[in-house]
């Protein structure tokens, strides 16, 4: 079977990209080894065109590579030439396990462990950002989560006080620590197109993070000031969505932002806008939660989750997960301390794996123990490690062991001239046994009442106060 980094020195057209060969003239190859690059024309390799419209000849390092000797730079010449694309929107971006590894090591040295902290993660609802939620959870504990669509803070002062009510207290000092992790999410795929992301089991792409793509389409086809609500105020049928908009038409115009600037902006200006905003929110709630220094410590992280997945979600390009932090800071008894990661050497391929796997579960220690695994380093930025969602029936592995029984089993049925058909006919089968009646009237519905209450005697402005409530 071909090796993934076989496959990758084969002319895909996506791969044959300018990037792909400058770490092997750079820092990430030794001298010794740009020996193995030679020019296209001494390969008898036919130029390549590029996306800049420059030929792989005219770079003069085509990568001719013994594969058997150097994989292990293919692999991560691929990685950062992913990566660099990443930093194209979002500089500070580095792979998710090298992130938490860092914030780990930065946070334990003022004081915040998974032990004695309780994590506040905030994120958007959609399932994906579950790979980054499972991630931190075994680094910080079961996480208390405020997520919201596009990662808009609805709960308020009582969801935050709930969560940090939840704290461990430390034996000696009696001190709580909250960790407070805020990450609105965007998807740029392995191809570099904004938005798009691959799910498991369905054909083609969708968006991530699609409520903020779509509260931009809304905002710029309604202009900001349709969208500058009053704070608070919202839609009863999209309480969330409507709020994500208002506060983002908001920060804009605050900003200093106007309708003409709209149309200017693109998935990853919003997102930024959402993760500042977002950020301001918590912030206000903090201060409005913890206000007492003697109460307790904690820590304020801030930033985008960026899903680099493949095209197709179980092609074979590694699925990768970047953070770019913005803001990351402590506040230790009462003293606030803004936190560096980048200064926080990147851990080593084998530190990520050994770290990844053994905190997994048992399902993704299998997987993780793969030797088809992507981790490596990508240059001198970070290193990253291919993620699979948090449960082993979509991974990447699994379906593709699926795809091969099912080969199997379709060669077997003609083989062995087996006649097929529908073992379960749909309906007539066991279904029809625990149909039941049901469990109450339609009348017996809160929402029915609501709404019948609300025309009859309490009017509009009271029905909007009840939902206001
Ligand atoms: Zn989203």
């Amino acid at each position: 079977m071909q090796s993934m980094a076989e496959s990758i020195l084969q002319p895909r057209p996506h791969l044959c990209q300018p990037r792909l060969t400058i770490p092997y003239s750079s820092n990430v190859l030794p001298a010794k080894r740009r020996s193995l690059c030679i020019s296209a024309q001494q390969s008898g390799t036919a130029p390549t065109k590029t996306e800049n419209g420059v030929t792989q000849q005219q770079t003069g390092l085509q990568p001719l590579i013994g594969r058997q000797k150097v994989d292990m730079y293919a692999e991560q010449a691929y990685l950062t030439a992913r990566t660099r694309r990443i930093a194209q929107h979002f500089p500070t971006a580095i792979g998710v396990d090298d992130f938490l590894n860092r914030l780990e090591v930065a946070l334990f040295a003022y004081g915040f462990t998974g032990d004695n902290s309780i994590a506040m993660s905030n994120m958007c609802r959609d399932e994906i950002t579950g790979i980054l939620k499972t991630k931190l959870d075994i680094v910080f504990g079961s996480s208390f989560n405020t997520n919201g669509l596009g990662g808009v803070l609805t709960c308020g002062v009582t969801g935050v006080k709930a969560g940090l009510s939840h704290s461990p207290i430390s034996a000696g000092s009696g001190k709580e620590r909250y960790v407070f992790l805020s990450f609105p999410h965007i998807s740029v795929d392995a191809m570099g197109t904004l938005g798009a992301i691959s799910r498991p089991g369905r054909p083609g792409q969708s968006c991530a993070c699609g409520a903020l793509n779509a509260a931009l389409a809304d905002i710029k086809a309604t202009g900001l000031k349709a969208n500058c609500k009053r704070p608070g105020e919202h839609e009863p049928l999209d309480p969330e969505y409507s709020i994500l908009k208002q506060r983002l038409a908001r920060r804009i115009r605050h900003d200093g932002g106007t309708d003409a600037d709209l149309a200017n902006m693109d998935l990853v200006d919003i997102t930024k806008i959402a993760e500042r905003t977002i950020l301001d929110d918590l912030e206000y709630l903090i201060s409005q939660t913890i206000t007492s220094p003697s109460q307790a410590d904690y820590a304020v992280i801030s930033g985008v989750q960026i899903h680099n997945w493949g095209q197709s979600f179980d092609n074979q390009s590694p699925n990768l997960e970047y953070i770019a932090p913005s803001t990351v800071y402590t506040v230790v008894a009462g003293e606030r301390t803004y936190l560096d990661l980048n200064s926080i050497p990147q851990l080593t391929p084998r530190q990520i794996r050994v770290l990844s796997s053994s905190a997994a579960s048992p399902e993704s220690s299998q997987i993780d123990s793969n030797l088809d695994e992507v981790c490596g380093s990508a240059g001198d930025t970070t290193t990253l490690r291919s993620v699979e969602p948090p449960y082993s029936y979509s991974s990447k592995e699994s379906r593709r062991a699926a795809r091969k029984r099912a080969g199997i089993f379709a060669q077997l049925i003609e083989e062995e001239n087996l006649q097929i058909s529908n073992a379960s006919p749909w309906p007539g089968g066991w279904q029809s046994r625990i149909s039941a009646k049901t469990h109450k009237l339609e009348s017996d519905n809160s929402c029915t009442a609501e709404a019948s209450s609300n025309d009859s005697i309490l009017g509009d402005s009271a029905a909007e106060d009840i939902f206001l409530a």
